[in-house]
Parts: structure tokens; C-alpha cells; sequence
């Protein structure tokens, strides 16, 4: 990520914009804690409509700390658990984990100031992936618009690189783990901002690598 000069009022400013939204999520993390999820969950009382879930896939960086191969099986993978034009026409999207970006239905998306750029840039593959296309590794955004247009392009895909909502700190307590084909926490009012990924896509061998990079 990219870090920004800021001036002393600014960031104390972020530092209260950002305690003030841990304390506002304090009440549901203690009851989470307290109660286990699918008890809070229960408890909120609502019911669940699929239809607002968008199909999303979700992993760091939209795939790119995968590698080739790894890349290539969760395609596969994909294509087994859904209609393979929806990859192109519809609601199926890929999009980095990280939550704080709006996804469109059709599209492959890189975000700004990714964190898995920001480690990818720093490996064999990402240093080695800048040379080749005299990217600076310094410039994660540049990055990672270069290697998420390509993988787009390959898929058939239309390609967006997006705003994150707020891009100073992350602020989501929970990691949401998808074992079913579709998920927004969005779509159901009390539960915490987090991280999503989609275990469901992956060899477990490449979703315990997501999780250990997260
Ligand atoms: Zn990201």
C-alpha cells in the first residue's frame, strides 16, 4: 500500500474516525465472542435472501498471489460451481478479498492500494512479472492494473479498477470463510465488516495459503 503524507490534524483526525468506528462494531464483536457466530447470527432475526447475494469470487488480490497453475484450477474450479458465460455476461465477479470496494456484476477487478500487490511485487514472480513489463514494483496500483487487465482479457472479461471506500485503514474485524457459492455480509444488516474468501473455488491447498496470507 502506498503510504501518504499526512499532516499531523489529519491523521489524528484518522485516528479518532478510525477508534470511532472500532467502537461501533465493540457491541457485535462482544456478543460474537460471547455467543459464538451462528448464535448472534440467530439472533438478529432475519431472514436470508439469496437473490442479494452477487456472485462474487473472492481472493487476495483477485488471484494474484496464485500461482499460474493455481490460477488456472480455480477457473476450472469456478466453471464446475457455475454457468460458464455468467464468467462473461452476468453476476459473477472476481475481487480481491479486501471488502472495502463496490464490485460490478461481469467484471474483474483490481482495487487500490491492494496489500496482496503490495506482497505479490515483493516475490520472485512479481519482481520477476515488473521486469518483464518495465512495471515499477513500487507502483502497486500500476501493477496491478497491468496483471488484473490481462487476466480479464484472457477470461473474456470486462476489466475495472476500483476506489476502495475508505483508503486510509481497513476496517474489518471478521474473515468470512465461503464454503457455499455465494455470500454478501452486506446483504444481511448487523454483521461485521471483514475479509471474504471463497474456499469453495480453491484446491484446499491453495485456500490455506489464502488464509495464512491474509
Ligand atoms: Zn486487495
Amino acid at each position: 500500500m502506498s503510504i501518504k503524507e499526512q499532516s499531523g490534524a489529519e491523521t489524528n483526525a484518522l485516528a479518532t474516525d478510525k477508534e470511532r468506528t472500532f467502537k461501533e462494531q465493540e457491541a457485535v464483536m462482544t456478543k460474537i465472542y460471547k455467543d459464538g457466530f451462528p448464535a448472534y447470527v440467530e439472533s438478529l432475526g432475519i431472514s436470508v435472501d439469496p437473490r442479494e447475494y452477487q456472485d462474487n469470487i473472492y481472493t487476495a488480490g483477485s488471484g494474484i498471489l496464485l500461482s499460474e497453475k493455481e490460477f488456472d484450477d480455480m477457473i476450472e474450479e469456478v466453471k464446475r460451481n457455475h454457468n460458464v458465460e455468467e464468467l462473461k455476461n452476468s453476476g459473477l465477479c472476481f475481487m480481491c478479498m479486501d471488502e472495502r470496494t463496490k464490485a460490478e456484476p461481469g467484471v474483474f477487478t483490481s482495487h487500490e492500494g491492494c496489500g496482496a500487490v503490495g506482497i505479490w511485487v515483493g516475490t520472485p514472480e512479481g519482481a520477476a512479472y515488473c521486469e518483464k513489463n518495465s512495471l515499477d514494483p513500487n507502483d502497486v496500483d500500476a501493477v496491478a492494473k497491468h496483471w488484473s487487465k490481462a487476466r480479464a482479457e484472457k477470461l473474456g472479461m470486462k476489466y475495472k479498477h476500483l476506489e476502495v471506500d475508505k483508503p486510509d485503514y481497513h476496517y474489518g474485524r471478521a474473515f468470512y470463510y465461503l464454503v457455499i457459492n455465494q455470500f454478501n455480509y452486506k446483504a444481511l444488516k448487523g454483521l461485521p465488516p471483514g475479509f471474504t474468501v471463497s474456499r469453495k473455488s480453491f484446491h484446499s491447498r491453495s485456500s490455506r495459503k489464502q488464509q495464512r496470507r491474509s
